[in-house]
């Protein structure tokens, strides 16, 4: 049942040579016996050097929305880019995706950018300016991308750091980054009206933004309190701040108008990337009209060489085509919706209590307790080390999910029917492997 692993090994061990940890993003290292190298994939599968298949469940952290090498995603790029790929000038394909993209999700200006990060870099950027205040709320445990303003308490704090609840510290994330930025952003518990209440009063005169993840998708999509989404929208219109709903892994994945559609709150920017562009690098800034206003030459800097290429472009136009036009994403709702129900079953009839967090699109599965998280704090109650041993046993047996439970399972289009009956008899032997043994194991000790 264990894979073999020869020539992953092999090339990690070069990989080692020339690359710090031999990743190119420190999320991805998982150990030098661990950590994958994937050659290729393919509709929801993914394969690795020794050519062991997986199912794949982390679809690079969410992008993969359609499935992999979805070929007509592949062909319309593969025709766009035989004219040339980057011109740094407007293209009628740019034209065409932002009406497309102002249409889904109901936004009224857009602006293209590569990654995630730039987006909400530019969105506090924008929020500020139009605001004239420098300072923001941020959530424990929300993530906003690898720029210095926003990584304080988030997904990588440690719990037990946080400090008071009603007075939190701000946690850096990196060495390398002056602690002295920490004072323009406010940390607050996500789902928690009265802190919230109390901040905006607090500071309202000084808050350009508040910018939040509508689920928690980088803490095992711990769900908004729908009366908490609404009151930060309420606050935000009372004092005349700039709600930014941060979509990067919602947007196109809740619903074609993102988590904004799915839950009923709109927002006044948004950053959204990932399932945007189905794995290719593409991201965009968007809002209401008066406030993207301030985007202009000599008043607010946006740009950068790649934004809007024919690649990004091209790519995001033939995905969200499809998004738009085929029942994608009520189809990966009703398979992922089984597949929740099924994990639900499997870990029941094992006596292992859980809660599976999310919506059918993006959940996370977490064990030791059965109260769902509503925070950062929470989540910490959560046995990681017991789901790292379910974990295992799942990429053991081919199922590829992230060694860290708070990084979400996906689902795509390509995650068919068969596909889920195949991952739940998997799912069904690691969780008897993994449970029935530490059932053994705490009746021996008993
Ligand atoms: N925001 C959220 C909610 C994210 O999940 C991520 C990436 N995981 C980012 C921002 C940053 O996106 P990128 O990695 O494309 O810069």
């Amino acid at each position: 049942m264990n894979p073999v692993k020869t020539r992953t090994h092999q090339l990690f061990a070069k990989a080692k040579q020339y690359i710090p940890c031999g990743v190119n993003s420190n999320f991805r290292y998982w150990g030098d016996e661990n950590t994958p190298i994937l050659t290729r994939g393919a509709g929801a599968y993914v394969w690795d050097a020794d050519d062991n298949r997986y199912i794949d469940y982390r679809l690079g952290f969410g992008p993969i929305i359609l499935g992999h090498a979805y070929p007509e995603v592949t062909r319309r790029v593969a025709e766009a880019i035989q004219n040339g790929v980057l011109f740094a000038a407007t293209t009628p394909i740019e034209i065409e995706l932002a009406e497309r993209f102002t249409r889904m999700t109901g936004m009224d200006k857009v602006r293209l950018s590569n990654t995630g990060t730039e987006a909400n870099m530019h969105a506090l950027r924008i929020a500020r300016a139009y605001t004239g205040r420098e300072k923001f709320i941020k959530f424990e445990g929300n993530y906003h991308g690898n720029f210095d303003y926003v990584m304080f308490s988030g997904p990588t704090a440690k719990a037990e750091l946080l400090g008071p609840r009603n007075h939190p510290h701000r946690l850096r994330a990196t060495e390398g980054m002056p602690v002295a930025i920490r004072n323009y952003m406010i940390s607050l518990p996500y789902n928690d009206i009265e802190l919230l209440e109390r901040a905006m009063v607090e500071h309202s005169d000084e808050l350009a933004a508040v910018i939040l993840e509508p689920i928690m998708g980088n803490v095992a999509c711990i769900l908004p309190d729908p009366a908490w989404l609404r009151r930060v929208r309420e606050l935000c219109d009372e004092f005349d701040i700039v709600l930014i709903f941060d979509e990067v892994k919602t947007g196109f994945r809740l619903a074609p108008g993102g988590a904004q559609q799915y839950f009923g709150v709109k927002a006044d920017l948004a950053a959204y990337a990932k399932a945007m562009g189905n794995g290719f690098p593409v991201s965009a800034v968007a809002g209401r009209a008066e406030i993207m206003a301030v985007v202009e030459p000599g008043r607010v800097a946006h740009g950068g060489t790649y934004c809007g290429n024919v690649v990004a472009a091209a790519a995001a136009a033939a995905t969200l085509e499809i998004i738009e036009t085929q029942p994608v994403i009520e189809t990966i709702f009703a398979n992922g919706r089984r597949l929740m129900d099924g994990i639900h079953t499997i870990l029941r009839q094992v006596g292992a209590p859980h809660v599976i967090s999310g919506v059918p699109s993006m959940f996370s599965v977490l064990l030791g307790k059965d109260e769902p998280p509503t925070d950062y704090r929470s989540y910490a109650e959560f046995d990681s080390e017991l789901f790292g041993l379910f974990g295992a046993e799942l990429i053991r047996r081919g199922v590829l999910i992230d060694d860290d439970p708070r990084e979400p399972w996906f689902l795509s289009f390509s995650h068919d029917p068969a596909v889920i009956d195949e991952s739940l008899n998997l799912i069904e032997d690691a969780a008897k492997a993994v449970f029935r043994t530490a059932a053994r194991t705490r009746r021996l000790a008993a």
